[in-house]
């Protein structure tokens, strides 16, 4: 049997995205609920694939058979003959994939005309003008997308017709115009192919599903499906959609444009859109003309515009999700050409939701689900600080919001080649097209002279996410000069400037910004998603002022609190170095009686600002020499002092020389008051006790080395002075009535005796402050899985530990027996390029080793305490995928940077929201 390749749109299933494309599943749709839809079918991703895979290229059996029928089909609906003289039908070819790709595959439109339909078309309508127009569109988009001529052979020959004719504007052109026009046309295909036009419009639909189904290999789609991550499980070739044309351009009650049933820059719930009277399509899209807000449309004209609110609620009340849609007017008959999911940035995204779950529209589970969480990243965009009073040079619309600040570049190449190297860019052109999108990738921000808040710059860089001003029409841009004007004021290429998508201001220079806020909504849909989620969202935190921005991230309390940046602060270090180089203990203890209140004060101030939440403290834990400076420093230190008190001493002889010769002359006090030699010796003294230290404590595999519980039982000052600082400040807590829950946590153990040894010092430290302080101190001691053999001991580590926190950094490096340092900068990146293994596992938990070793562990520890805590800290508790996996593993908490908080939160719940379904990757 031959199989299916054509599905009429009131045929095709709407909810199969990956067999007929999104535009073409949704062209289905709308066709089923009964929506104006013009009339066509699909040819499916399937026949794209065969087509791909067949060492000819030939279309599969009996497609172009069932396209035929296709086509009666849809002369049938419209009353129209495809190739006929009178009463034509023309057809659009749309591409359209499973994924939305925006401009990465061109649509031809107006196909199967030619002389003899054309003749037809002008009986049809009556209207010469628009039906030559129609015929030079049509040669043209057919010439450069089917045919591959370049677009400049066209615009030279339009150019110099417009010039004969004295027109300003394309408006200007008369029928006899754009006659010559496609007159001209024909012959630059002629010209280029050494072929005539293709004349029979079979043939020219032939050629255009061959274009469409080739643009799925060209350089456009791949970058973008390569910058986008888009595997072939998620769309896999391009259905091709062939449909009736409608005329928006045959006069003023006709029209065309895009909407979004929602703002989409702001999440507002009002229609948001753009249109042109007298227009097609393409007009719009591509930033010619400059098109009217949507709302104008109420004015002028009143009746279609409650059609196209009646449509905007139509779509959404069906799709139950913000709508991005095309529609054009015929004559004033209103059709609804496309519609798709809205792209949205994180602030629109995370209101609608909380407002269409208010509504009613969707459920909590769905508004959660709908927002990928890395995207929240965005909502803590800096903005311009209001309190600058720096006039722009030029204000565009508001395409998409966020601050830019870079140097101007004026075009793409450009552009990737300076972002690569690592500067900040802004891509400035007059509009931008699909094969710019590389500069896309490489730049912070995109400034356009023309064009509508739904011309393709808006469009594409509010999918990214990057701020745009578009159609900013006061600036002058002049790419062949690389230069823009505005005014008086001018720009070159690298010239710094700053662009706010927010406002769509455009400055000269860098402007000041501010650190984003959390909005009201995103506020609400965290609280949401803490609701559903089980796991809990801890943050990495290591001072009070971390603690501080922690909590307003909505951290759960502190998963690891790393003492040694304690240690770092500029009056510390030095008493650090005297621990170190002390050389008996009663010298180290003397140090450290030192820090012990500023450690103690540390603690009580993070304890207060959590309070009541938990506070997890890991004990020292790198090794010592960090804290020391490098022995290539010291050496050099030295041989400056050395040399230094030689010349001290040649200054001594010049003194007594002086006073010798000429008792009389004064330079004798000058020189007797320079630095006293005494100083100079006493520095020495110490540089080279401490690089007798950094000698002594050289270890060839630091990071393997002495560092953790074993630095902490070989010396024991330190770690019983930090749990002594620990536990005093939480008595302090206690007594000033502060709740508080601290967890001492050791560091780099590998066998339960180490966790003993500690815990007796905790035990006698305990019931030291306790008598002092006379307070019952609560708290709980636990353990870092760092190392393998602690993860294969983890039973018996359970019987000291009442806490686990894996420590995935180290854990991956012991898993893997990479040095991350070594292996990111010598060959990871190759493993990943050549996919040897797919994701860098430092940032990516490797869920098949790494991940594997952590369920057990986590199985083993429960079973000697079966409630036991278990937390996983370091850079992999804030990446979604991992948060999956340690959802599916039954952590406790995940324990991330402070920004990185919100993200969690919301994979946290994604992953019980989608608890049991196939490794819910939908979602991240
Ligand atoms: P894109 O991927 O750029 O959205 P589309 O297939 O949607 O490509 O088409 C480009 C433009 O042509 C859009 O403005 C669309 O509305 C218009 N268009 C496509 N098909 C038709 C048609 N049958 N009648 C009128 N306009 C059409
Ligand atoms: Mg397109
Ligand atoms: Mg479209």
């Amino acid at each position: 049997m031959i199989k299916k390749w054509v599905f009429a749109f009131n045929e095709g299933d709407g909810k199969d995205k990956k067999l007929l494309g999104g535009k073409g599943a949704n062209l289905c749709e709308m066709t089923r609920i009964g929506l104006k839809v013009p009339p066509g079918f699909v040819i499916t991703t399937e026949a794209c694939l065969a087509v791909v895979a067949d060492p000819e290229k030939k279309f599969p059996p009996g497609m172009m058979d069932q396209v035929h029928a296709g086509l009666a089909d849809v002369e049938q609906k419209s009353g129209r003959v495809f190739g006929g003289r009178t009463n034509p039908l023309l057809v659009s070819v749309r591409s359209g994939s499973a994924m939305s790709m925006p401009g990465m595959m061109d649509t031809i439109l107006n196909l199967g005309l030619n002389a003899g339909t054309l003749q037809g078309l002008i009986a049809q309508t009556g209207n010469e003008r628009f039906c030559y127009d129609a015929y030079r569109r049509f040669i043209q988009l057919f010439g450069k997308v089917a045919l591959g001529i370049p677009e400049a052979e066209f615009d030279t020959e339009f150019a110099a017709v417009k010039s004969k004719a004295g027109a300003k504007h394309d408006v200007d052109l008369s029928a006899r115009d754009l006659a010559a026009i496609s007159e001209r046309f024909l012959n630059v295909v002629r010209r280029s192919t050494g072929k005539p036009f293709p004349d029979k419009p079979l043939e020219q639909l032939e050629i255009a599903i061959r274009a469409v189904f080739d643009s799925w290999g060209g350089k456009r789609a791949v970058d973008y499906r390569r910058e986008f991550r888009i595997t072939p499980d998620m769309a896999n070739g391009t259905a091709v959609n062939v449909q009736q044309m409608v005329f928006g351009n045959m006069g003023n009650d006709s029209a065309t444009g895009v909407g979004f049933t929602r703002d989409p820059g702001t999440g507002e719930n009002v229609m948001f859109g753009e249109y042109l009277v007298n227009a097609q399509g393409e007009d719009v899209v591509a930033g010619i003309r400059t098109p009217k807000p949507v709302a104008a449309m109420a004015d002028e004209m009143p009746v279609l515009y409650n059609e196209l609110l009646n449509l905007r609620s139509q779509l959404e009340s069906h799709y139950r999700e913000v709508q991005d849609f095309e529609f054009t007017i015929e004559k004033g008959t209103l059709y609804c050409l496309q519609t798709r999911n809205g792209k949205m940035n994180a602030h629109a995204l995370v209101r609608t939701s909380v407002e269409m779950a208010n509504n009613g529209l969707i459920d909590k589970r769905q508004a959660l689900l709908r927002i990928q969480p890395e995207i929240l990243d965005q909502m803590l965009f800096p903005r311009l600080d209001p309190k600058v009073t720096k006039k722009p040079i030029a204000k565009g619309l508001p395409a998409s919001p966020g601050v830019a600040v870079g140097v101007a570049v004026f075009d793409a190449d450009r552009a990737e080649k300076l972002g690569r190297t690592g500067e900040r860019v802004i891509l400035v052109r007059e509009e931008t097209k699909p094969e710019d999108i590389h500069g896309f990738f490489a730049s912070q921000g995109i400034l356009t002279s023309r064009g509508g808040k739904t011309s393709h710059a808006a469009v594409v860089a509010r999918g990214m996410g990057k701020p745009c001003v578009s159609g900013a029409d006061g600036i002058h841009v002049d790419v062949s000069m690389r230069h823009a004007r505005a005014g008086d004021q001018e720009f070159g290429e690298g010239a710094l400037i700053t662009i706010d998508g927010t406002t769509g201001a455009v400055y000269l220079g860098e402007v000041p910004m501010i650190e984003a806020e959390f909005s009201p909504e995103l506020g609400t849909l965290l609280s949401m998603a803490d609701e559903m989620a089980k796991l809990r969202v801890m943050a990495n935190a290591d001072t009070p002022d971390d603690a501080q921005r922690a909590l307003k991230y909505g951290a759960m309390g502190i998963g690891l609190c790393r003492t040694e940046r304690m240690f770092n602060g500029t009056e510390r270090l030095p008493i650090m170095v005297e621990i170190i180089i002390a050389e008996n203990q009663e010298e180290r203890q003397v140090a450290l009686d030192r820090l012990l209140p500023i450690q103690r004060e540390d603690f009580r101030q993070i304890f207060r600002i959590m309070s009541p939440r938990p506070v997890t403290i890991r004990l020292l834990d790198p090794p010592i020499h960090e804290f020391l400076p490098s022995e290539h420093l010291l050496v050099e230190d030295l041989d400056h002092l050395h040399h230094l008190r030689e010349i001290l001493q040649g200054m001594q002889v010049l003194s007594d020389a002086v006073t010798f010769m000429n008792q009389t002359r004064d330079i004798h006090p000058q020189v007797q008051k320079f630095t006293d030699p005494v100083l100079v010796d006493e520095a020495i003294v110490k540089k080279e006790a401490i690089l007798k230290k950094v000698r002594a404590l050289h270890e060839v595999n630091p990071m393997l080395g002495h560092r953790g519980v074993r630095l902490g039982l070989t010396f024991p000052e330190i770690y019983t002075m930090q749990i002594r600082a620990i536990l005093e400040a939480t008595a302090e807590c206690q007594k000033a009535g502060i709740e508080v829950h601290p967890e001492i946590m050791v560091p780099q153990v590998c066998t339960a005796q180490e966790l003993k040894r500690v815990k007796v010092w905790v035990d006698s430290i305990r019931t030291s402050v306790e008598k002092t302080y006379e307070v019952k101190l609560d708290f709980r001691f636990g353990s870092m899985l760092e190392v393998v053999r602690a993860c294969m001991r983890a039973n018996h580590l359970a019987e000291e530990a009442e806490f686990f926190s894996f420590g995935t950094n180290d854990l991956t490096q012991a898993v893997f027996s990479f040095s991350r340092e070594d292996a990111e900068n010598k060959f990871l990146p190759m493993y990943n390029q050549s996919g040897i293994l797919q994701d860098n596992p430092f940032e990516v938990l490797d869920v098949k080793g790494v991940g594997r070793l952590m369920e057990e562990a986590v199985k083993w520890g429960r079973h000697t305490r079966p409630d036991m805590k278990v937390g996983i800290c370091g850079e992999h508790g804030g990446h979604p995928a991992s948060i999956h996996f340690c959802h599916r593993i039954g952590l406790t908490y995940v324990s991330c940077s402070g920004p990185r908080i919100p993200i969690a939160r919301l994979a946290a719940a994604q992953a019980a929201l989608l608890e049991g379904e196939k490794m819910a990757d939908k979602a991240v």
